[in-house]
């Protein structure tokens, strides 16, 4: 009932844009694309980063990121790169950054909603202590079986309840049965864009007070500051309405602070007041 049936049709798209760039030069791709579009196409940027200079990206990710990525992120990141859909993997930055988050809050029990091959779930395990947990969700079994694996070989696959299905009636269960109420120390939504209201409606009541809700891709690849009429993806473009009202709730939403930050695709922290 709650299949996103946009999300599969949208999912294509994405897919078949990435694989259309495969076979066209990407020079020439370009120049077409800044001949065409210079006046109303909006600032695109590359998918793992909206920093405005792509050295200055490197430069992060080759002076503080790859150095310091545990063994087992690297491998997982090497694996989800060969994978057809390796656009929707977490980048390595901001797996670093919500790695450090979770040990500055010093996160027990945790959510994730979107685990695809498992890159953010990792990055989470890793920085949870032995007895911690993730309740991780996905409607698809088989990409979080493709990283598995890994997670298994670091030895933290038992911190993971991976539950396969559309997460939200899973929360509806848990809001239900009442015990779950502020039960959360960090809940990371990574999934479909335009449920992120929705799953927002019962992920306050779920996370507990001082806990903290990351939404990611807030930035939604920049199109967030572009003006209406600019040229973009369909995906990009259908979601970003969702983003933009997401993004306008988060702000006015009295039961939280937050922070939202230009990492990766744009994650906005809530923290949870009362
Ligand atoms: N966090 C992941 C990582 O680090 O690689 C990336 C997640 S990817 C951007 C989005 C995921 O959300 C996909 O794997 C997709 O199958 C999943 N998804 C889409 N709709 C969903 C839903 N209703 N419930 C749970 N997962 C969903
Ligand atoms: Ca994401």
């Amino acid at each position: 009932m709650y299949m996103n049936i946009h999300f599969i049709f949208l999912q294509s798209q994405i897919i078949s844009h990435y694989k259309a760039k495969e076979v066209t030069n990407p020079k020439e791709e370009k120049m077409a694309e800044s001949k065409e579009n210079q006046a109303s196409m909006h600032q695109e940027v590359g998918h793992k980063s909206l920093l405005q200079s792509d050295a200055l990206y490197q430069y992060i990710l080759e002076t503080s990121v790859y150095p310091r990525e545990p063994e087992a992120m690297k491998e997982l990141r090497e694996i989800t790169a060969k994978h057809p859909w390796n656009i929707m993997t977490t980048s390595a930055d901001e797996g670093q950054f919500l790695n450090m988050l979770l040990k500055l809050i010093n996160a027990k029990n945790t959510m994730e909603i979107g685990v695809y091959t498992g890159y953010s779930l990792l990055a989470t395990a890793l920085a949870l202590p032995d007895d911690g947990k993730i309740l991780a969700m996905d409607i698809n079994r088989e990409n979080y079986e493709l990283g598995l694996p890994v997670i298994e070989k670091a030895g933290v696959a038992h911190k993971i309840d991976f539950r396969v299905g559309p997460a939200l009636p899973v929360l509806d269960q848990m809001i239900e049965d009442g015990k779950y109420h502020g039960s959360f120390d960090f809940i990371f939504v990574d999934a479909d864009k335009d449920n992120y209201i929705n799953y927002h409606k019962r992920l306050v009541d779920l996370v507990k007070v001082g806990g903290v809700i990351g939404y990611d891709n807030t930035l939604w690849n920049g199109s967030v500051a572009a003006p209406p009429d600019a040229p973009m993806r369909k995906y990009i473009r259908y979601y970003r309405d969702f983003v933009l009202e997401l993004n306008k709730a988060l702000a006015a939403d009295p039961r939280i602070e937050i922070c939202q930050l230009p990492v990766g695709d744009g994650i906005t922290l809530c923290r949870r007041t009362t």
